[in-house]
């Protein structure tokens, strides 16, 4: 039906190029409580935390990078950066304890923003199977 086409298109990943919110929190157009930044990777707090300390780790160019599915061999790089970076943060964080990575990829990984992102959670005791 035309409501299950429109509802297709929505949930669809949109062009490699086309600027995200993450974009203008690069840009500083929009605030963003950065709490680590490198030459390669800016970190903030999420705005809708999942977790006593939920952070979000992006590249600071996206060179094509929409989601970890869009990952080529010239990204090993910057994945391995993300990476860590991630355990430096949770260091910095006080995440003693442990603490979840999470890549969302695609409509059924749940992803809303196509620049790609790790999410770093802790500070409470995470559940496994996730949601
Ligand atoms: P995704 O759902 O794509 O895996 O994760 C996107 C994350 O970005 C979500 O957890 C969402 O709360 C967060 N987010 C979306 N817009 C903003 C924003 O403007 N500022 C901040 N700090 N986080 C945002």
């Amino acid at each position: 039906s035309e409501k299950d086409a429109a509802l297709a298109a929505a949930a669809a990943p949109p062009p490699a190029d086309s600027p995200t919110i993450f974009d203008k929190i690069i840009n500083k157009e929009i605030p963003a409580k950065v709490v680590y930044e490198d030459d390669k990777v800016l970190a903030f707090r999420d705005i809708a935390p999942q977790a006593p300390t939920h952070i979000v780790l992006i590249p600071k160019i996206k060179d094509g990078l929409t989601g970890l599915s869009q990952a080529e061999e010239r990204h090993c790089e910057i994945l391995g950066q993300l990476l860590y970076a991630a355990k430096l943060v949770a260091k910095q964080e006080g995440l003693e304890d442990g603490f979840r990575v999470v890549i969302n990829d695609g409509p059924d990984g749940c992803q809303s923003v196509y620049h790609l992102h790790l999410h770093l959670l802790g500070g409470r005791q995470m559940n496994w199977p996730p949601g």
